[in-house]
């Protein structure tokens, strides 16, 4: 199945100007959520991967499936206030502002070899803001894998030095 075909172009989305990609209609087609999935599994294999860690919130949805099939376990990212215990915090700068990802104290062990993963990859903020959070946990990271990667941002320039595992390259 052709997986771009099933990713969907919304223009001016969040704001005037963004063609926002909303995988939505992918991942709510069983069959297309299925090999997107099986596919990642399979250009991650030769990565020697402890854990997955995700950011929120597509993250998660393509995050928790990846670790499952490859037997590992799964640790969230996420934004501030959203963890219940300790946690240690990364902020980034964005175009407008500020964000910053979390996560739980000891959740990445020293030593452990960490698989990034997010649905998107465009100007590369927050994948940059997640290996910041591996590194300062003690954590290494092994790879980085996303669905898509929005050609043209340069978001890869941020992950050099890392192995990095993208399903579609779109326009
Ligand atoms: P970056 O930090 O690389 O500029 O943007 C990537 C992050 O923003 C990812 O977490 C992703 O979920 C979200 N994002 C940015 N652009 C898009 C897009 O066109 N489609 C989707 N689905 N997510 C996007």
């Amino acid at each position: 199945m052709d997986l771009a075909s099933k990713v969907r172009l919304i223009k001016d989305f969040p704001k005037p100007g963004i063609n926002f990609r909303d995988i939505t209609t992918l991942l709510q087609d069983a069959g297309a959520f299925r090999q997107a999935v099986d596919e990642l599994v399979e250009l991650c294999k030769g990565l020697a991967v402890d854990v997955i860690a995700c950011p929120e919130a597509r993250g998660f949805v393509l995050g928790a499936p990846l670790a499952y099939a490859m037997g590992k376990g799964v640790v969230l990212l996420r934004k501030p206030g959203k963890l219940p215990g300790k946690t240690v915090c990364h902020s980034y700068e964005l175009e407008y502002g500020s964000d910053a990802l979390e996560v739980h104290e000891g959740a990445i062990q020293p030593g452990q070899k960490v698989l990034l993963v997010d649905d998107v990859l465009a100007t590369g903020g927050t994948v940059a803001a997640a290996v910041e959070l591996v590194k300062k946990s003690g954590g290494e990271v092994a790879g980085v894998a996303f669905l898509i990667e929005l050609l043209g941002l340069d978001g890869r320039e941020k992950l050099s030095g890392y192995p990095v595992v993208t399903l579609l390259q779109l326009e």
